[in-house]
């Protein structure tokens, strides 16, 4: 049986997290994402496009060198939360520091709160409201911390998700038609060359957190089961094949990659997905260890 230990100065720890990771995310763009945008960059035939990935790539050096955000769009803060074996945590306090860290970053650094009601359209200019943070706990054997991943949602990549409730007979063709439809649908509106996400099989809303998910995932890193991953591989050229290009202004590059995540679904249900992140793929990692001590990545 594994021995559980209290994680010390929990609240104070979580708050801090919540503050640090929120702006982090927003200044350090991942290096995978980096590094796909230079090779990008190297491969694209289309000078226009090949100037573009480089004003994205300086964009980045600039926000490294004055410790500014990438871009002003704050996004939705989005947590996701894995919670591994032998660490003892107050959920609810948890959530509740990291929903205060969110609110501290946006006054202290200060961040533009992009959070609003959903009818009254009122912003309380802390990046937060009901509901948001949007929080995604999960648990896992197979880890000894706790995982939390902050991605911060741009609005012109979230406003491109897709869900289609396919038919069994509709088969994988039919899957890939909708992904390959939803990416010339979306063009230069979720600010490509995106990371798109695509989640198949599951419920409704599963199908949707899977797309999601999978944005996650650093750039170039496959799926672990074969014939999954060479679909991400085919999806991701016949996208790349349409000619959008950064920003929608033609090119070869207009996904970065694609990244899918399945889960088991009803006899007669297809479920699939297509959610999209922008060209800066923003994502801030934390490891928090029972004694306290915390790694920070990506
Ligand atoms: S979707 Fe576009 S505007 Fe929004 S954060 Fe991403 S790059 Fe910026």
């Amino acid at each position: 049986m594994t021995s559980v230990s209290t994680l010390p100065n929990a609240e104070a720890l979580f708050e801090d997290l919540g503050r640090r990771l929120y702006v982090d995310a927003q200044i350090d763009i991942p290096p995978d994402v980096r590094r796909a945008l230079r090779e990008a960059a190297a491969r694209e035939t289309n000078r226009g496009a090949r100037g573009m990935l480089t004003t994205m790539l300086r964009a980045v050096d600039v926000a490294d060198r004055k410790q500014t955000l990438v871009c002003q769009d704050t996004g939705i803060p989005i947590f996701w939360i894995t919670i591994g074996r032998g660490i003892a945590v107050d959920g609810a306090a948890m959530l509740e520091a990291l929903r205060r860290g969110v609110e501290r970053a946006t006054e202290e650094t200060p961040l533009r709160s992009s959070i609003v009601s959903a009818i009254r359209r009122e912003n309380r200019h802390t990046s937060t409201g009901d509901g948001v943070p949007v929080f995604h706990v999960e648990f896992s054997t197979a880890i000894d911390y706790i995982d939390i991943v902050m991605m911060p949602k741009g609005s012109g990549s979230e406003s491109m998700s897709f869900l289609k409730m396919l038919l069994p007979a509709d088969g994988l063709a039919g899957v890939k038609k909708f992904v390959l439809d939803t990416a010339v649908e979306a063009g230069g509106r979720p600010c490509p060359p995106t990371i798109v996400g695509v989640g198949i099989g599951g419920s409704s809303d599963l199908c949707m957190t899977l797309a999601k998910k999978a944005t996650l995932r650093p750039v170039g890193q496959r799926h672990p089961q074969s014939d999954i991953a060479a679909l991400e591989v085919e999806l991701r050229d016949a996208i790349n094949s349409t000619g959008i290009g950064p920003m929608g202004l033609g090119g070869d590059t207009t996904v970065l990659d694609v990244h899918i995540e399945t889960a088991w679904t009803h006899i007669t249900l297809n479920p699939v997905a297509v959610n999209m992140q922008c060209w800066r793929g923003e994502r801030r990692r934390a490891r928090v260890y029972a004694d306290g001590r915390v790694d920070i990545g990506y």
